[in-house]
């Protein structure tokens, strides 16, 4: 998988390495372990899925630009079933993960707890909100998309932070933002169409 995602672009070494490091299958159901290493997304329950290799590449990549050691704390919206928390913690030095189900909150707890990595959060709670305990923030990365961006991410990132989100800026048509705040606001840049889960408020 990992070579078929440096053959479709992916270069940024610490990247490459975390996906080296991190086994997909750890994370889906045992009846789909055999296309856990496709490029493909994969359900995972309560309606949600798991992204694929290569969007996770490309927002990681996005989100660690310019960096070559790993980044300052890192806030990810939508924890799923936690594959993408435990990239994180390879590319930077705290995560605090945020998942509105219970379920998946659970599962992926119970995910990550055999890989033994203290520097994943997990965190039962409405994303959309953000989680200002752990701001300012170097990065922040969402898994899911609304129709716009929530006001409390941009807050909550640090001047020369990164935001990397999906949202529906045109009906019907979702895009992977980058925002990066500077000394005196933000820069915001619109990339290639995407497709993700709907961002949702409060906790279920
Ligand atoms: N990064 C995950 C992808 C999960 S899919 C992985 O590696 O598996 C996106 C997740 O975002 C879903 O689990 C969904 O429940 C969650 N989500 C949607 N809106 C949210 C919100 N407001 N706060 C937290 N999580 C949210």
């Amino acid at each position: 998988m990992v070579n078929k995602l440096v053959a479709q672009g992916l270069r940024h070494p610490m990247v490459i390495q975390t996906f080296l490091r991190t086994e997909r299958h750890r994370f889906v159901d045992s009846a789909l372990v055999a296309q856990a290493y496709e490029d493909t997304s994969l359900p995972i329950g309560l309606g949600q899925t798991i992204s694929k290799p290569s969007v996770v590449a490309r927002m990681l990549e996005l989100l660690v630009h310019g960096h070559e050691k790993p980044i300052g704390r890192v806030l990810e919206i939508g924890t799923g079933c936690g594959y993408q928390a435990a990239l994180l913690s390879h590319v930077s030095k705290e995560v605090y993960s945020m998942e509105r189900l219970k379920g998946l909150h659970e599962r992926a707890r119970d995910n990550l707890r055999p890989l033994r990595i203290p520097n994943v959060h997990l965190i039962l709670g409405d994303g959309m909100k953000g989680f200002p305990a752990g701001a300012p923030y170097a990065g922040i990365v969402a898994a899911a998309g609304g129709l716009d961006l929530p006001q409390s991410w941009l807050e909550q990132l640090a001047v020369g932070g990164r935001l990397v989100a999906p949202a529906e800026l045109a009906p019907g048509q979702q895009s992977l933002v980058v925002v990066e705040r500077t000394s005196t606001g933000f820069a915001r840049q619109i990339l290639e169409a995407v497709c993700f889960v709907p961002l949702k408020s409060g906790v279920a």
